[in-house]
């Protein structure tokens, strides 16, 4: 159930006035951001016109603040060089970072808060550090918090937005929250509006924190939007929706979603693109599976998909618009348009490349698909291989099979497609022999992994497909302390099950050290990208050009025009009937 409060009505939004659409920091910019853009894009169908979209993951300075804060805490770790670089001390440390502005921003006692953070890096990592690294990192978010200021103040006198509406992932947040205080404090005509991914699993309504978010930012955030994001903002602005409420769901739209056919192309016009590896495009909304510990269904609703011939022609048109050659898919899955896409592709002069979330399914099995696919650019499959045991996979309700990993990782590298693989560490359930499979696995394809990146299993309340089961069957422990949870806003869990979070953090890290000893990449900074793309060049005859030689923009690139089959076992899974989207 959403919670609402009475609140000031919001008159209608005039098509005149000016609406300001944003991303906060942190995170690392691979393409100009894609909610905000295909916002733009609805809203100016709609007659909004004054719309502006920015992108505060660029802005001067802000990527490195960022920087220095992983450079600060990785000086905490000692003896384990492994754990300091890549995906996984990144994605752990984005948890440390994300509490630690949250608390910055929200705490009254300084010890306790040098305290809270000590126990926050202990909490994910497992390690303890001195309190002068603790206040070092605080100089880092101090900086951090005036710089930004500095900018967003100077951005809003600038802009004068009539309406402020910022798009917030979990690693926005306690930027996103700054951001809103500043405006209300500064510009308090301005009306505010926050929708984004995070209300789809760490403030999902119903959790605790959610309760706690809405009662903190009352002063700060007019109102709130959760799920996709176009028909509910427009109904918003025109006052459609129904008067003196703070939070609209899908249910205040009686359920509608969003036509994708004349939903239009993403509006990057607004941003310097020279920042970014990709532009942005996408196939669909939502996802036809519900892997357990996923929240994609449960964020964006019933499946959905454009046609082939419609994705090529926005691709197209795209490329006709911003010279670009490279395209990240947004979507959570490519299985269902893969192969008609990539025909329609090919039948274009053009070359257009494109890197998205693909499942391992019967046609990432086959050689002459996965020939077909890379004819027509396809670049990077993101694959979710999760586990080498069949078991884990099963109990994970992934509908795959280690047989089918091993075909479909082999078809793609075949054809020069960079796999980068995504596996899951410490589902419940898992034993020391599930693990020990996995390690097997990774060394089986070594060779034709792109790059492999661990992801600790992380539980939520609520959201993901299997939430409700585990919080029935298992007892839910809070991760942190009770008495820090007014200054964090959100409280994480844990279940009480095995494997523990200590077991699977030393996996994690076993998982870590097995991929530096079979040589496969986990990059994450520029320079381990290029060296995972050297490594993938000489391993494979047919592989994709460097993101480097896309960003170079000196020449096209139009290999994919002349790739030819090379030899190759055939495997005899050819039938195209098991995938009825
Ligand atoms: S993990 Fe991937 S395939 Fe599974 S539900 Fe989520 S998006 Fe879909």
């Amino acid at each position: 159930m959403i919670t609402n409060e009475p609140v000031a009505e919001w008159p209608e939004v005039s098509t005149r006035e000016k609406i300001v659409l944003a991303l906060m920091p942190f995170g690392v910019p691979l393409m100009p951001p894609l909610g905000i853009s295909c916002l733009k894009t609805y809203l100016q169908q709609h007659r909004y016109t004054n719309v502006k979209t920015v992108n505060f993951l660029v802005a001067p300075g802000i990527q490195d603040e960022y920087a220095a804060y992983f450079r600060t805490l990785g000086e905490g770790f000692t003896g384990d060089e492994g754990a300091v670089t890549g995906n996984y001390y990144y994605d752990r440390g984005h948890n440390v970072l994300n509490n630690h502005m949250m608390a910055y921003l929200n705490h009254n006692d300084e010890e306790k808060y040098i305290h809270l953070v000590k126990q926050l890096i202990y909490t994910h990592f497992f390690i303890t550090v001195d309190e002068p690294l603790v206040r070092r990192l605080h100089g880092v978010v101090e900086r951090f918090y005036h710089r930004f200021e500095r900018l967003l103040a100077r951005f809003l006198e600038d802009e004068k937005p009539d309406v402020l509406g910022l798009s917030v992932s979990r690693d926005g947040l306690p930027a996103s929250l700054f951001a809103f205080r500043v405006a209300r404090e500064k510009f308090p005509h301005t009306r505010t509006v926050m929708g984004g991914s995070v209300f789809f699993d760490y403030l999902a309504p119903g959790t605790p924190g959610f309760e706690l978010f809405l009662e903190s930012t009352r002063g700060s955030i007019d109102k709130i939007i959760i799920g996709e994001g176009e028909l509910l903002l427009l109904k918003l602005l025109q006052g459609k929706l129904p008067r003196g409420r703070r939070v609209y769901g899908a249910a205040d739209i009686g359920g509608e979603i969003l036509d994708l056919e004349t939903a239009g192309i993403p509006d990057f016009s607004d941003f310097d693109l020279s920042y970014f590896p990709y532009l942005g495009a996408y196939t669909s909304r939502s996802c036809p599976y519900q892997c357990s510990f996923c929240a994609e269904t449960l964020g964006w609703g019933k499946y959905r998909k454009k046609s082939a011939r419609q994705v090529a022609s926005e691709l197209q048109e795209l490329h006709g618009l911003y010279d670009r050659q490279l395209y990240f898919m947004g979507d959570s899955l490519l299985n269902p348009i893969i192969t008609p896409l990539a025909r329609e592709l090919v039948k274009d002069d053009r070359s257009l490349y494109w890197d998205g979330y693909l499942r391992v399914d019967r046609h990432a099995c086959d050689p002459e698909k996965t020939m077909l696919w890379r004819r027509g650019g396809f670049y990077r499959a993101r694959m979710g291989l999760e586990s080498g045991s069949q078991r884990i996979l099963d109990m994970m309700d992934k509908q795959i099979t280690v047989e089918q990993t091993k075909k479909a990782i082999s078809a793609l590298a075949y054809a020069g497609i960079k796999t980068t693989t995504f596996w899951v560490v410490g589902h419940p359930g898992e034993t020391e022999d599930d693990f020990q499979l996995t390690l097997d696995l990774l060394e089986t394809l070594k060779d034709d992994l792109y790059e492999a990146f661990c992801i600790p299993f992380t539980y939520n309340l609520i959201g993901q497909a299997k939430s409700d089961e585990w919080r029935r069957t298992n007892t839910s422990i809070p991760l942190y302390p009770e008495d820090a949870v007014d200054v964090l806003f959100i409280q994480a869990w844990t279940m009480d099950c095995k494997p523990s979070r200590e077991e699977t953090n030393r996996r994690s890290l076993r998982f870590i050290r097995h991929l530096k000893k079979l040589g496969i990449p986990y990059p994450h900074i520029f320079s381990e990208v290029i060296a995972a793309e050297e490594r993938w060049k000489t391993l494979h005859e047919n592989a994709v050009p460097s993101q480097a030689e896309f960003m170079e923009r000196s020449r096209y690139i139009d290999e994919n025009k002349q790739i030819h089959p090379l030899m190759f076992v055939r495997n005899t899974l050819q039938d195209d009937s098991d995938f009825n989207f």
